[in-house]
């Protein structure tokens, strides 16, 4: 299939030339034609499908058939709405390329920088409007933005909103549009929620779908180190330094905190890297990642809310320095790698107390992590046999880990859980070894997470 058989203008046939797409991909020959058609759509899709183009290419083509409106501003008759700053700003991005030779104006608004430059373009007038939640409903309720004309309304990475909490928002802004428009709603997963939320605002959806969730990116290598949570950054550091096949990497910390921390050290050791989370300025986050995406910085260290989205052509490698609290999280980190094609390497570092999360990480992408037994940094505690890949599988037991267990560990252990200290029988019969949810952590850090979706407690 070509890019020319959904008989789009040449100028929007130009831009995809100039961006070197060769044939759409499976979400954009599936979503295309029925946005061209004018069908609502639920799309279950990931990025790095090609999701952002399968919805900006035919608004894009609608709104120039539609023509160039005579006189007066230009009304808003798109609206994509997107739960990051980040992700407004690539699809905005995406809008820009894609619209280059048209006579279509696009703006992208965001919280967390002054609102003027975001006013004067709106008094300007645009065609399509890219826009995170909060800002957006600042802007109306402060009258400076007109919803009444939207034609077409995307709700972009729907199920993001929801862990981050903005359906009340997005209901908010929904109240503002016309009843008359076409919807698209493009979510990873398709939690109940976002299904509820999907029958109220969808008329007749076509349902697409690509690369459900649990499939991970087929060109990515999955590596397991077994490494204890204070040698962690010295390992990072040392595969850093030995291995130049490294060309540039995202670190997936779980707090933003511990971000800092990997960043700071990682620069002592002469290793540009940055960090990037909630915490940080937008303008210090656009920075970063401006700066890796171009090279001069090799190491991006993220919380999973702050690199939620983030499109890094050639991203050589995604370290899992903390292990994601969830199996689908695992996709969602490892898929900024290994796209359109090329390959890509996932180094994950577990620690002791998060060997739990394993099994259910290998059962979701039907593979087993391939364990790198060699490094200066391995971890005393022996692997468990491997996992069983079965699907259907109930509730898994835990591995039978072998453990040496001496005085410290022990006297660790019984500090942080502040209840009595074991039994002589218990110590003799290493029940103090099991792994448990807050072992080996002290004082929670601040997370960067929505706290839904934790690995369950283990009875
Ligand atoms: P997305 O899933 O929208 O974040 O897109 C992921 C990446 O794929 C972006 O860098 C796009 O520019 C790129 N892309 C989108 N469509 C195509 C295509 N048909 N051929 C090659 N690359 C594409």
């Amino acid at each position: 299939m070509s890019f020319h058989e959904f008989g789009f203008s040449p100028e929007i046939l130009k831009a995809v030339t100039d961006m070197k797409y060769g044939a759409p991909t499976p979400i954009q020959a599936k979503a295309i034609p029925r946005v061209l058609e004018g069908r609502d759509i639920l799309g279950s899709a990931q990025t790095g499908t090609g999701k952002t183009a399968a919805f900006a290419l035919p608004i894009l083509q609608k709104l120039l058939a539609a023509g160039k409106p005579k006189r007066g501003r230009r009304p808003i008759r798109a609206l994509v709405l997107t739960p990051t700053r980040e992700l407004a700003l690539q699809v905005g991005q995406s809008f820009s390329s894609y619209a280059a030779s048209t006579w279509l104006r696009q703006a992208t608004i965001y919280g967390g920088v002054s609102q003027r430059p975001q006013e004067q373009m709106l008094r300007k007038g645009v065609d399509a409007l890219i826009a995170t939640p909060g800002r957006l409903l600042d802007l109306v309720n402060q009258q400076l933005a007109n919803l009444s004309a939207v034609e077409i309304f995307v709700l972009d990475e729907a199920d993001r909103m929801l862990d981050m909490g903005f359906i009340p928002d997005i209901r908010r802004i929904i109240e503002k549009l016309p009843g008359q428009r076409q919807t698209l709603l493009f979510s990873a997963t398709i939690p109940y929620d976002i299904a509820r939320l999907a029958d109220t605002i969808l008329r007749d959806p076509v349902r697409v779908s690509v690369a459900p969730p649990s499939a991970p990116a087929e060109a990515v290598d999955h590596f397991l180190y077994y490494v204890e949570k204070t040698e962690k950054v010295s390992l990072l550091k040392h595969l850093l330094q030995a291995d130049e096949s490294i060309k540039n990497a995202l670190v997936f910390s779980r707090t933003r905190h511990g971000a800092d921390r990997v960043e700071r050290f990682l620069s002592r050791a002469g290793i540009r890297a940055e960090a990037i989370h909630g915490d940080k300025s937008q303008c210090a986050r656009e920075r970063a990642l401006s700066a890796f995406k171009k090279g001069t910085v090799r190491v991006l260290v993220a919380t999973d809310i702050a690199a939620r989205g983030l499109d890094i052509v050639e991203l050589s490698h995604v370290f899992n320095y903390d292990m994601p609290n969830d199996p689908d999280t695992y996709i969602h980190r490892i898929g900024r790698t290994g796209r359109a094609g090329l390959s890509g390497t996932a180094i994950s570092f577990c620690g002791f107390e998060e060997r739990p999360i394993l099994a259910s990480i290998e059962r979701l992408i039907q593979k087993h992590l391939t364990v790198v037994k060699e490094h200066p940094f391995a971890s005393p505690a022996k692997a468990g046999p491997p996992t069983p890949l079965d699907r259907d599988r109930k509730e898994p037991r835990p591995r039978p880990y072998m453990i040496t267990v001496d005085a410290n560990f022990l006297s660790s252990m019984r500090a942080q859980t502040a209840g009595p200290p074991p039994s002589k029988a218990s110590r003799q019969t290493g029940e103090q070894s099991r792994p448990t949810a807050g072992a080996g952590s002290r004082k929670p850090a601040r997370r960067d997470t929505p706290r839904k979706g934790r690995a369950p407690r283990r009875k």
